[in-house]
């Protein structure tokens, strides 16, 4: 019987890219044969929660085009990629009768079913390594937790201890790391948006997000944005904006499947400053970001507690079931014209603006009265830039049972005057 290869796997889950990649880096310093992997796990395009999709047909798209990106940066660095559909646990099983895996590189999770798939790897492949990173995060953990005992409940608590002395660590580069370790040949599905289950979405031109999936397209959006247009230094000016690609940097959708990272943003940030001089605004874009990372390190401390009905604040949360509430919510046909255009946006596009989300998910939560992961769930299924650190954690923030203990209801109609004053958003969405 001949002997198995032994090979390292690069597991990519939400950190699909190659600038800035810890686990790449790692693979290749190491020197060993290796493969990365990526599995579309039927679980994400199948299962219903709260009534909605966990994967709808935008953030399918988005992903699918990150995935064909991504083989094409590894096919330049003459890395293996293996593209899977079916069951974490089945296709690590497959592999392991191939080859005999020695060690695992991946990015660490905490969230349920991140962890669950884990363990499926785990209870497949007993004795192999693990070598993990905490490659989405701006702030390395260690320095979190050098700098405070435990994260406090209130933002502002968060980031003024952050930012006394912050450090980021230096992005990881491979790029001048050479693999030639390979010549292993891999055999990947073909895995198209019809055989993940779902129709290819019509390009509704007033979306506010026309962008593509992958790594390529998300540093030319990071270029256009700063250098090119310099739209960054006016960013904290435009940030509550609701039409058009420019009144936000739009950095979401990648930042959520890990196709760009947060540390580059926030170097480019600062070659930005550099060059061009810094304001409030460059600030301020940093400042977002602590938000992001705020939610991760909830979630990491509460872990499944952020899906519970009472939250984090285990406050209790009343709510009726009222399903023509919820679908009038859902299909933008409300009492209120400015939270119809925002959900009408969301429906059509897979993207709303950081005011809409607050507005809606407000309205939701205090005016009709719904579980709030009924919405929450349904954010889940239709955003492209769907996070679920972020999502929960700002849902109930919303919901009055996460990290605000003041009970905030935003007033609809005061909104759109103040944000939408010439009903321009509102006539966009909702003109016949
Ligand atoms: C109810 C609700 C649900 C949300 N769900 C998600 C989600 O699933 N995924 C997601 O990425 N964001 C979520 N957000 C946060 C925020 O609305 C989006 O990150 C932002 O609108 C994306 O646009 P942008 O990239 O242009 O942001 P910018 O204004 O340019 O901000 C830059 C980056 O900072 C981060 N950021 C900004 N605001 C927040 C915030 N409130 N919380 C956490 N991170 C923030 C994002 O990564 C964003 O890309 C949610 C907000 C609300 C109120």
């Amino acid at each position: 019987m001949s002997e198995k290869q032994k090979i390292n796997i690069v597991r990519f889950t939400k950190d699909l890219r190659t600038r800035d990649s810890e686990s790449l880096y790692n693979a290749m310093q190491e020197g060993q044969p290796f493969v990365a992997v990526y599995i579309f796990d039927d679980r994400d395009f199948s299962s219903l929660e709260f009534g909605s999709l966990k994967t709808g047909r935008y953030r399918a798209k988005f992903l699918l085009e990150t995935i064909n990106d991504l083989k094409e940066n590894l096919k330049k660095k003459n890395i293996p990629f293996l593209i899977k559909k079916g069951k974490t646990g089945d296709v690590f099983s497959e592999l392991a009768e191939r080859f005999d895996i020695v060690k695992i590189f991946c990015q660490q999770e905490w969230t349920k079913e991140e962890t669950d798939r884990e363990n499926e790897i785990r209870n497949v492949l007993p004795s192999a390594e693990w070598e993990k990173s905490y490659s989405q995060f701006l702030i390395h953990p260690l320095f979190v937790s050098k700098t405070m005992d435990k994260v406090p409940m209130l933002f502002t608590a968060f980031r003024q201890k952050i930012e006394k002395n912050l450090l980021i660590r230096p992005e990881f580069t491979s790029e001048n790391l050479v693999y030639d370790k390979s010549g292993i040949e891999v055999r990947c599905d073909n895995v198209t948006l019809g055989l993940l289950g779902y129709e290819e979405p019509e390009t509704d031109l007033k979306t506010a997000f026309p962008f593509r999936g992958g790594e390529s397209e998300a540093l030319k959006r990071m270029e256009s944005y700063f250098s090119e247009t310099r739209h960054l230094s006016n960013y904290k000016e435009t940030r509550n904006g609701l039409i058009g690609t420019d009144y936000s940097s739009k950095f979401s959708a990648w930042l959520a499947d890990g196709s760009l990272s947060a540390v580059s943003v926030y170097h480019e940030i600062k070659k930005y400053e550099q060059e061009f001089g810094s304001n409030e605004s460059t600030y301020w874009l940093v400042f977002e970001l602590l938000w992001r990372d705020f939610f991760r390190y909830i979630s990491m401390e509460y872990k499944d507690l952020i899906f519970r009905k009472n939250g984090i604040s285990n406050k209790p949360y009343i709510s009726e079931n009222d399903e023509k509430l919820i679908r009038q919510w859902k299909e933008g046909t409300t009492d209120s014209d400015f939270i119809n255009a925002n959900m009408l946006e969301l429906k059509n596009t897979g993207w709303m603006s950081n005011r809409g989300r607050q507005n809606v998910a407000s309205y939701f939560c205090k005016i009709l009265k719904q579980d709030w992961r009924i919405g929450a769930a349904y954010f889940e299924e239709l955003l492209i830039d769907y996070d679920v650190h972020s999502n929960y954690g700002n849902w109930m923030y919303l919901a009055g049972v996460g990290n605000d203990n003041r009970d905030r209801v935003f007033n609809p109609e005061k909104q759109a005057e103040m944000y939408d004053p010439h009903q321009e958003f509102i006539q966009l969405w909702l003109q016949k």
